[in-house]
């Protein structure tokens, strides 16, 4: 999920009581993540409106604007409608829910302050049809715990003593080795290079 630094939102984001649950303006990854974790069957959909599909860059990074519309007629996992009552009925969220939570964005844009989450990008009110909404779901990318290794790559027992002629280099180790608690992109292949190439230096 793209914080504010790679590309301004244009959207809302919208759990499945058709309610906001975050500023989508965030830049804090972490804080984006666990947020997204919190949200029932770990998904939400993004909603926004024919303006804000324009303007700049795809919300789906590679896609053209008109990729974009060709998806929805699949209607998997984009939609679109020309009023906001379908658009929810499409997506099963509760329709008064998600038409109270849009007018309150609305009205944030116009006043410039979001009272809820805070958000500072408020450029995009989502006022002309047709509507989009995009799921999106929670998902990992890469394996935080793992294998427990000394200074040398020897894998270790329960106990905290190693094996003599075991090692281990790589995801095995598990990200949080190298990047503890905070998913940091690119920060798993430079440790599996490393160390892999100083166990083959060395052993
Ligand atoms: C979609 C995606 C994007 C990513 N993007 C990035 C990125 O931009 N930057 C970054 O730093 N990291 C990225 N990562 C993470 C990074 O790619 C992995 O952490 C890294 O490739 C792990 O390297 P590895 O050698 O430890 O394991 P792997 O690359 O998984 O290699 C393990 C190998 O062991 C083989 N294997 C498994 N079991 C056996 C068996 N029993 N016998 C023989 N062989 C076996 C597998 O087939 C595989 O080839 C990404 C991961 C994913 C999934």
């Amino acid at each position: 999920m793209s914080n504010g630094i790679d590309r301004k939102q244009r959207e809302i984001y919208i759990n499945e009581n058709g309610v906001r649950f975050m500023n989508e303006y965030d830049l804090h990854a972490d804080e984006r993540e666990q947020l997204v974790l919190q949200q029932p069957n770990r998904r939400f959909w993004l909603i926004f409106d024919h303006i804000a599909l324009y303007d700049g860059t795809c919300v789906v990074p590679q896609w053209t604007p008109e990729q974009l519309i060709e998806e929805s007629k699949k209607e998997k996992a984009v939609w679109q409608a020309q009023t906001i009552e379908v658009l929810a009925q499409k997506i099963n969220v509760p329709v008064d829910a998600l038409q109270q939570t849009i007018n309150n964005y609305n009205q944030y844009c116009k006043t410039k302050t979001d009272t809820e989450y805070a958000r500072t990008y408020l450029e995009h009110p989502v006022t002309t049809a047709p509507y989009y909404a995009l799921l999106v779901y929670a998902y990992s990318l890469i394996s935080f715990g793992g294998i427990d290794v000394n200074e040398n790559l020897q894998v270790l027992k329960e106990d905290g003593i190693c094996f003599e002629n075991l090692y281990a280099a790589g995801e095995i180790l598990g990200a949080a080795a190298t990047s503890g608690h905070a998913f940091c992109g690119g920060m798993l292949l430079t440790p599996a290079l490393s160390f892999g190439k100083y166990l083959g230096e060395s052993l």
